[in-house]
């Protein structure tokens, strides 16, 4: 196959493509518009190689799309680029209107137009895979349910709406016009190349440098984790075996609470960092109640017997040894966030002007 991957020098973009690379005999276009959060120093293991090619783009220039569409020819589309940082969108939510739902609904004319042009059998194979959250579902706050694909939409952050917008574009999309398309719902991510302003790299980073680890009120919000290459994996087994109009959940089965995931990775440096920065007698000293976020979610937890029972997908990571992945290295690759958090990633990026 020849994968168009949407937002692919994201985090969980750029793991897939290495997934791809690295696993597969696929070849990849990676369409990014290198926002903050897109950074092509995640993909250096892969972008020597002759299946891979960066096209520096915004999904939402429709005329643009059109020509990387018709030029490239790609069998089927990823769709993971996006605005993605909850707190980002309550300090301003307009760029999460325009990537997440012009942006998808740009891709999507795109894509039915070229899907219209394609040879029958080409036409048959296509696929768009729309990957997206479970925040769209809202908050289980004060129940045991689980998120399942018939659980109703309400969601609560701004980001979560313009996710919420962007699934249902995708699915208007496949009922009005027959787009083939797929849709997934993942929980929250962790792992290698994780952008430094979220919860766990921000908890390890912060916690090296003897730094407060700020914890949203209680810290008694509980995510559903899922290891990052646990998830590429799935989107490639939904996008190459999934049945088109269907959703799928993907999860960890690894229900936790902030405070919990805080209190660990503490733990994990106590272990691998024993000597402490100065002043500094245990990294749990360091933890900080802040003020919550406004309209925070206190659950989400996702059943994804379905993804298990249709395509044979199971998370091969438990939270304990993914966590433990993860911080071993960000402690052996200070240079990437390092280079993140001084903005040295940015400017003239591997021969790419931005
Ligand atoms: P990310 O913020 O790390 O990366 C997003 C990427 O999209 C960046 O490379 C950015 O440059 C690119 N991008 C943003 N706007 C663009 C535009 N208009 N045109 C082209 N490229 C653009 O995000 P992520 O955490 O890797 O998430 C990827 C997708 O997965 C998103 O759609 C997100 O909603 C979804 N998701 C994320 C999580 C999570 O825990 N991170 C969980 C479930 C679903």
């Amino acid at each position: 196959m020849k994968i168009l991957v949407t937002g692919g020098a994201g985090f969980i973009g750029s793991a897939l493509v290495r997934y791809i690379i690295n696993n597969t005999n696929d070849s990849v276009v990676n369409v990014d518009k290198l926002t903050y959060a897109g950074n092509l120093e995640s993909l250096i293991d892969v972008s020597g190689s002759p299946r891979y090619e960066f096209v520096h783009q915004d999904i939402c220039n429709r005329q643009e799309l059109d020509k990387i569409l018709e030029e490239k020819r790609p069998d089927v589309i990823m769709h993971l680029a996006a605005e993605s940082h909850v707190d980002r969108s309550i300090d301003g939510p307009s760029e999460f209107m325009q990537s997440n739902v012009l942006g998808t609904y740009s891709l999507l004319e795109a894509a039915r137009n070229y899907w219209n042009g394609l040879g029958e059998k080409e036409r048959e194979e296509f696929r768009f895979l729309h990957v997206s959250t479970d925040e769209v579902y809202g908050d289980l706050e004060g129940t045991e349910d689980l998120f399942t694909e018939s659980t109703a939409y309400s969601p609560s952050s701004p980001y979560s709406a313009s996710k919420a917008a962007s699934d249902h574009l995708v699915r208007a999309w496949h009922r009005t016009y027959g787009l083939p398309a797929l849709i997934t719902n993942c929980s929250n991510n962790y792992g290698p190349y994780h952008f430094p302003e979220k919860l766990i790299p921000l908890m390890i980073i912060n916690a090296l440098e003897g730094k407060p680890l700020p914890v949203y009120g209680d810290g008694l919000q509980v995510r559903d984790w899922l290891f990052v290459e646990d998830h590429a994996r799935a989107l490639y087994k939904v996008v190459s075996q999934g049945g088109i109009g269907e959703t799928y959940n993907i999860g960890g089965h690894n229900e936790k609470t902030n405070i919990y995931v805080v209190k660990y990775i503490c733990e994990l440096l106590e272990e691998f960092v024993p000597e402490k920065p100065k002043g500094v007698s245990s990294y749990v000293e360091l933890i900080e109640h802040v003020k919550d976020r406004p309209g925070h979610d206190l659950r989400y937890a996702i059943d994804a017997t379905k993804i298990g029972n249709d395509l044979g997908w199971t998370p091969e990571e438990t939270f304990e040894s993914g966590i433990r992945t993860t911080v071993e290295w960000y402690l052996n690759n200070k240079e990437w966030w390092e280079r993140v958090r001084d903005g040295s990633y940015k400017g003239e990026r591997l021969g790419v002007s931005v």
